[in-house]
């Protein structure tokens, strides 16, 4: 590990002090290698993340509460698909809980935003991924003015008091924000029309967003600065080399697991009388 990276990257790719506007998405903070070492290293890390992610499972199926929760948040076309696709796809589906949040239903809208959240948490031992999140409801909701101002500006605290509530449950939140540049955002789109089988990733509206890049930055830059808390810290993860966003998105994971220090979990029952009943059976 510490040959490949000069910082770790729960250093590297940290949200403090980032300025969007200033940020090179094609940069890979921290790691020394390319796209020739990362892509063998990614297949190697993923193995790694997928041995704790199961002595999780293990843990949460002997009752322990603790979960990882991974919250992605991302322009269209910076990538979270391929990481749910890539690196979650790599570890037993059996413990992960995914939940994708698009535009509410109408049920949806007639409850508290932070109702369907609420309903898709991680269980006790499950690795849960949002793909995009609450965050939602301060981004677009706040670049559309979906809601207005006075609705929307206090849901910054309400996020953070949320999120401890989550922390002190036992889950660790671990908060990826992911940013393409603009044209590699239109290269992106371009090989969805281009492409017969990315043609259903297309949505026209993809492209009417466009216009809002500036207001999304805008929105983006608040979300960081306003809740970026010591408990549920933010990741800024440049994403215009999709080999970078999934090793460093692994090993945000893997940090994360490695930090809940898990054992497996001990025997409940007499290990060698049940090998002495098995040899008799
Ligand atoms: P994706 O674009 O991630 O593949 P969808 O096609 O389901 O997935 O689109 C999700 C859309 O839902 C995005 O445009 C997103 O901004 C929108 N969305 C998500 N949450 C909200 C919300 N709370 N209010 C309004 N729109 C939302």
């Amino acid at each position: 590990m510490a040959k490949h990276w000069s910082i770790p990257a729960v250093e590297a790719l940290r949200a403090d002090g980032v300025r969007i506007e200033d940020l090179d998405t094609s940069a890979t903070p921290g790691f020394r290698g390319d796209k020739s070492s990362g892509l063998p290293l990614l297949a190697q890390r993923t193995t790694v993340l997928s041995d704790l992610q199961e002595k999780l499972y293990a843990n949460g199926r002997s009752g322990d509460k603790c979960s990882v929760l991974l919250v992605l948040q991302g322009m269209d076309t910076a990538g979270k698909g391929g990481i749910v696709r890539h690196v979650i796809g790599s570890v037993d589906p059996q413990g992960v809980d995914h939940a994708a949040f698009g535009v509410p239903t109408p049920e949806e809208q007639r409850h508290h935003y932070l109702w369907r959240i609420r309903k898709a948490l991680p269980r006790g031992g499950q690795l849960g991924v949002f793909d995009r999140s609450h965050y939602e409801d301060v981004l677009v909701v706040r670049v559309h003015d979906l809601v207005p101002r006075a609705e929307w500006e206090p849901r910054y605290d309400e996020i953070n008091a949320f999120e401890r509530e989550l922390t002190d449950e036992g889950t660790t939140v671990v908060k990826v924000a992911m940013f393409v540049s603009l044209d590699e955002q239109k290269s992106r789109l371009r090989e969805r029309l281009e492409r017969p089988d990315k043609y259903w990733k297309f949505n026209p509206s993809d492209i009417d967003e466009r216009a809002f890049w500036p207001a999304y930055q805008e929105a983006y830059q608040a979300m960081l600065e306003r809740t970026n808390t010591p408990y549920a810290p933010w990741y800024v993860i440049p994403a215009d080399r999709k080999w970078f966003s999934r090793l460093a998105i692994t090993e945000l994971l893997i940090e994360a697991l490695e930090t809940l220090d898990l054992d497996w979990p001990k025997a409940t029952f007499d290990i060698e009388a049940e090998k002495r009943r098995l040899e008799k059976a």
